[in-house]
């Protein structure tokens, strides 16, 4: 459980929040910002962001994740996917406060792996994920209990997509299974099944799938998907005892988005294209991918492509336009027709950037992310875990 400070609120579970409105600390969405924004606007927002960073020096640090807007990722001392972010500002205790430009459960894996002193702050804390709100702590225990009933939790190791909320981590650690990144997923699966005979993975169905079958050689049918929705997870104790992966029913509203008619169209489009997709995105547009990993594999496999090549990527549309910016020696373009921005990494805009850093520049924390100390201890055994992967 995380603490989202200064508000101090009780949870609202029937709640039909409106983005930025209100307050869920059980929830990544529907929270409010208590601040006065400046507006968006005002001309000297860029100039006000600066004054207020130099004055800060090195007492603070600002992360940017790979999908944030151009306007926030200038003022990132470094930008990285959620990991190597959290691991970024664990490298630099001498920063007081670290500015998390990304969303909810990456603030949370930063403060889980900073100091006790270092204070990490979300400039606006409805910046959520949507893949991470598909597992709650509530569900996942209930779905350990349908696996107990099944008689196959001893032989069942978690797996945990960084994309998740801290409660989900600890669950992880508690139940000695280990936190994945897109790039280590197949690590971290080889280690489980040394520990177990199944794994429950958790919250993403795509890249559980994607690299049990691509990577690992398992079949769609060693694949069974848990719906948290339905009683039992909508499987009959014979098929939990069957499967090798448990898939939870999460998805990224981002990568799910992409199809196998937006690959095909891109085909026809323009020939000799290479397609290159993330593992969040669906199995079937995987399979007719040229290209899969990472949001860092992403960037370097278009740093070392040769000039005059063609790419089609299948990712978040910032990162995509960034990536096309850096290489206007290759034909970069986004795999689907339609925008595709995550719309909570872009709660993230100048305003509360501003906002935040000229707070914290006259002594105010504001949007303070703090995980209580058995959920970090829990969490941080899995992150543990993963580091220790060979
Ligand atoms: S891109 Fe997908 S997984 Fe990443 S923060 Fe947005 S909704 Fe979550």
């Amino acid at each position: 459980m995380t603490t989202a400070q200064p508000l101090d609120v009780q949870p609202t579970p029937l709640a039909l929040l409106l983005l930025g409105r209100e307050a869920d600390p059980r929830s990544e969405r529907g929270v409010e910002c208590p601040g006065d924004l400046p507006s968006p606007s005002d001309p000297d927002l860029v100039a006000r962001a600066r004054a207020a960073k130099e004055k800060l020096g090195d007492k603070v640090f600002v992360l940017g994740h790979h999908y944030q807007r151009d306007e926030v990722i200038q003022f990132a001392d470094v930008t990285g996917d959620s990991f190597k972010l959290a691991r970024d500002a664990a490298a630099r205790p001498e920063a007081e406060y670290i500015v998390f430009c990304g969303v909810h459960f990456m603030a949370e894996s930063a403060d889980i792996l900073t100091t006790d002193d270092q204070k990490v702050v979300l400039p606006d804390l409805a910046a959520g994920c949507s893949m991470a709100d598909m597992a709650t702590a509530e569900q996942v225990a209930e779905c350990w209990d349908v696996l107990a009933d099944a008689g196959i939790t001893d032989v069942t190791v978690p797996v945990s997509y960084m994309n998740s909320s801290a409660d989900i981590k600890a669950f992880t650690g508690k139940h000695g299974g280990t936190i994945c990144t897109s790039s280590n997923a197949k690590r971290a699966l080889d280690w489980a099944f040394e520990q177990g005979e199944k794994v429950l993975f958790l919250p993403d169905q795509h890249l559980g799938r994607n690299t049990a079958v691509r990577e690992m050689g398992m079949s769609l049918e060693d694949c069974v998907v848990y719906n948290p929705h339905k009683p039992n997870g909508g499987l009959t104790a014979e098929q939990l005892r069957a499967a090798k992966m448990i898939l939870w029913r999460g998805h990224c509203s981002v990568h799910g988005r992409f199809s196998l008619e937006s690959v095909e169209d891109v085909r026809a489009r323009i020939p000799g294209v290479n397609v290159l997709v993330h593992p969040e995105c669906k199995h079937e547009v995987v399979a007719a991918a040229d290209h899969v990993g990472s949001t860092e594999y992403i960037i370097k496999t278009l740093e070392a492509a040769p000039a005059g090549s063609k790419w089609a990527i299948g990712t978040e549309l910032n990162l995509v336009r960034r990536v096309a910016n850096a290489h206007p020696d290759k034909e970069v373009v986004f795999l689907d027709r339609t925008v595709c921005f995550c719309s909570t990494m872009n709660r993230i805009d100048l305003p509360h950037l501003v906002w935040a850093l000229e707070s914290l520049a006259e002594g105010k924390l504001v949007n303070r992310i703090q995980v209580d100390r058995e959920t970090e201890s829990f969490a941080k055994l899995a992150l543990e875990r993963m580091l220790a992967l060979p």
